[in-house]
């Protein structure tokens, strides 16, 4: 679905889609929607500012990707309200600048306005944590045996902690050979 500038100037527009996955380039190769993204709410054009756009309103979906620390498949529930702000690039908004006092998100479009598809990206981007963990308790995997120590300790945690030094050891040796 496209927001044409130009038509939200008469209207503003409604929009109430269901996303499957694959739909969506996300960017960003350890991240998949899980299951089908739902969305509604409205695209108007905001009063007195030139070409700025608003888009808001909910959308839910279950973001699934691998835990940086022990790579298994992890699930993100996002499911929440949304409002986000875009401006023509070539009405002299070009520098990016801060918005004061808002938490609302601001961004940009080129050409003749919006694809639906792009803000539901950016909303589900910035619903998602910094660190994607498949919970907060994750051990992660051992750097010496790659054993996944949520299932199984392993017994190398004296030898870890000392890996810094063992990596600067076998650099030496491999220049020396
Ligand atoms: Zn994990
Ligand atoms: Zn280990």
């Amino acid at each position: 679905m496209f927001f044409h500038v130009r038509d939200l100037g008469i209207r503003a527009a409604r929009f109430d889609v269901e996303v499957a996955p694959g739909q969506i380039d996300y960017q960003d190769g350890n991240l998949r929607q899980a299951n089908v993204l739902k969305a509604s709410g409205k695209a108007e054009l905001v009063t007195g500012a030139l070409g700025e756009m608003r888009v808001s309103g909910h959308a839910s979906v279950v973001m699934e990707y691998d835990c940086d620390r022990c790579l298994e498949p992890a699930r993100y529930p996002v499911d929440s309200d949304f409002t986000l702000y875009y401006r023509p690039v070539d009405e002299g908004y070009g520098d990016e600048k801060e918005i004061d006092g808002g938490e609302a998100e601001m961004g940009f479009y080129e050409g003749d306005g919006m694809e639906l598809n792009h803000v539901l990206r950016e909303h589900v981007l910035l619903a998602l944590p910094m660190q994607r963990v498949c919970g907060e308790s994750c051990k992660g995997i051992c750097p010496v045996c790659g054993q996944n120590r949520n299932q199984k300790e392993c017994q190398c945690r004296a030898v870890a902690s000392d890996d810094r030094w063992s990596a600067l050891r076998e650099i030496s040796t491999a220049g020396r050979g």
